[in-house]
């Protein structure tokens, strides 16, 4: 995807406001998850009302932080019941594995680490988006 450029303020419509930074923190505080902060994030500042909005780049490397940490506190709470095996999950999405593994890498599916391994998880609470439909987490292992 490509880079915008912003100039106009797209929360309080000032014109010509937007000033590139970098070096920018972004505190996430998730309901259930320990908050922890994403460093060195580039984004858009209005001058204005000091509302930003991330690069794509950013944006996306603070997605794949979010699921990462999160991974991580789940890792140690998801029981083993609770994993769906990457090829159940492939077959009930009819795509290919190497979707489900790139899903997680980019932060697009919840996972937890067993060892260095990536597994999806059934969980009522997630939701992923595949070519244009929602699908519940706690669903998806049920679906041929
Ligand atoms: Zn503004």
């Amino acid at each position: 995807m490509k880079e915008k450029v912003w100039k106009d303020c797209p929360a309080c419509g000032a014109h010509g406001s937007m000033v590139l930074r970098g070096n920018l923190i972004e505190r996430v505080d998730g309901k259930g998850y320990k908050p922890f902060s994403v460093k060195g994030l580039e984004g858009y500042i209005c001058q204005k009302c000091h509302d930003g909005i991330l690069t794509i780049k950013s944006e996306n490397r603070l997605r794949v932080e979010i699921m990462e940490n999160r991974a991580r506190q789940d890792s140690a709470r998801i029981p083993a019941s609770a994993l769906i095996p990457v090829e159940e999950i492939a077959k009930s999405l009819k795509v290919p594995r190497q979707t489900v593994h790139w899903m997680m890498r980019v932060g697009r599916m919840p996972f937890v680490y067993v060892g260095k391994q990536r597994f999806p998880f059934k969980d009522k609470s997630k939701k992923i988006f595949v070519k244009g439909q929602s699908h519940k987490m706690s669903d998806l292992a049920n679906i041929h």
